[in-house]
């Protein structure tokens, strides 16, 4: 028998990969985790309104499909989805105005994997992607962690700036563009059709891929709906358009997909194979017999109806409950609204102080992926009731008052 020499000094394991180890804590998590506690109005979760979730409707589909076909329900799937599932995104885009067939989709878990596919299908360490500024927090960590240099480009209240656009894309090479065109998280703004038409076409004329991220479009509580970016002339073979289930029905159904061109969905797939081998069947059955079962549309109209009088509960506080000097957006839809704060305001730096009283925001910088507007910051308006949003805006009225 060898004996197993005794190891006095074990030798250390190999450190975190970098791209793992330049990812540190955030200091603004670490405030946030304390508005856990349940006396916090938490204005800074991106959280879809609990109540509002058809519970009965989702456990009724989930209650078929295993009673129906639980054999294959409960087994692996294909990495692309269930074609039931496929059949109806592809019925539900075809509607709104983009032909597309089962095949164009690829289920995802959640749109944020449909992120993190993409950083991986179509980015080299050092490549550049164009974000928004500021830019949807998650989507900076998924082109992060692939290694991208992320360029903010900038913009104004309705969105990018189509000139500035060009001009970093003859300058800086991009590979590709990210955007929420509709009801941005997170200033809640809306890109006019106009510029959909310009952004469509620099893509078009630079060669460029545009990854256009729709978690929001069907919460529109008032005016007309404006026509995806990849519903333009030229754009079907440039633009990957990104859904979810999320906001719409529920997100811990952990249900996206991607509409994506074939080759680029391909790689996709297989990089998500690579990943989970496939989003959960039972939860992809389900969704596919809620929308053949039940009426999505009229649930998603109830829901934007409750929406729209929460945000114009928050719209009616926000005068009182910010200093003097202070702008704010006005969205026609979705979760969030942006606040600005005249100077020196720096909303990170006040936020512990306003946290002592009972609510909370999400400070603006860490949405920026250039230099930071610090005076800025994140509303959700759809988690409470519009009581709790006054009496939670006449606490951040103190809080603020108290600095
Ligand atoms: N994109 C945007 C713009 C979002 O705001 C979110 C959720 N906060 C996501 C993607 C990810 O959503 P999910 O993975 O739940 O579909």
């Amino acid at each position: 028998m060898t004996a197993v020499p005794s190891v006095s000094a074990p030798a250390p394991v190999p450190p975190l990969a970098e791209r793992a180890r330049s990812i540190g804590g955030s200091p603004v998590r670490d405030i946030l985790a304390v508005t856990a506690r349940p006396e916090v109005i938490n204005f800074a979760g991106g959280l879809p309104a609990p109540e509002l979730f058809d519970t009965e409707g989702i456990a009724e589909a989930f209650r078929t499909v295993l009673a129906q076909d639980a054999a294959r329900a409960l087994q692996y799937s294909t990495t692309e989805g269930e074609p039931a599932l496929r059949a109806a995104l592809a019925d539900r885009t075809t509607i709104r105005g983009l032909p597309t067939t089962a095949d164009d989709i690829l289920v995802t878990t959640g749109s944020q994997q449909a992120l993190s596919l993409l950083a991986t299908a179509l980015l080299e360490p050092g490549d550049t992607v164009l974000v928004e500024s500021p830019c949807y927090l998650a989507a900076l960590q998924a082109f992060g962690f692939a290694g991208a240099r992320v360029v903010p480009v900038p913009g104004d209240a309705d969105g990018v700036d189509v000139e500035a656009l060009e001009a970093l894309v003859a300058r800086e090479r991009p590979k590709l563009l990210y955007t929420v065109p509709t009801f941005q998280n997170p200033t809640g703004r809306t890109l006019p059709a106009a510029r959909r038409a310009a952004v469509a076409e620099v893509a078009l004329r630079r060669g460029l891929w545009i990854v256009e991220d729709d978690p929001y479009g069907e919460l529109r509580f008032e005016g007309e709906r404006v026509p995806w970016i990849a519903s333009y002339e030229g754009a079907a073979d440039r633009v990957v358009l990104l859904g979810s289930f999320s906001k719409v029905m529920a997100p811990g159904l952990r249900l996206g997909w991607l509409r994506a061109p074939a080759g680029l969905r391909r790689a996709c797939a297989v990089a998500k194979q690579a990943a989970d081998l496939h989003t959960p069947t039972v939860n992809q059955l389900a969704a596919a017999r809620y929308l053949t079962d039940r009426d999505l549309d009229a649930h998603v109209a109830r829901v934007a109806g409750v929406y729209r009088e929460r945000r114009d509960a928050m719209l009616a506080g926000l005068a009182d409950a910010l200093p003097p000097g202070s702008t704010w957006s006005r969205p026609e839809g979705g979760m969030f609204l942006w606040a600005r704060l005249p100077e020196p305001y720096d909303t990170t730096a006040l936020l512990p102080e306003v946290v002592r009283h009972d609510v909370a925001y999400v400070p603006g910088a860490p949405f920026y992926a250039g230099e930071p507007d610090r005076s800025t910051l994140r509303l959700c308006f759809v988690t409470q009731t519009p009581q709790e949003i006054a009496e939670g805006l006449r606490r951040l009225g103190e809080g603020l008052k108290s600095l």
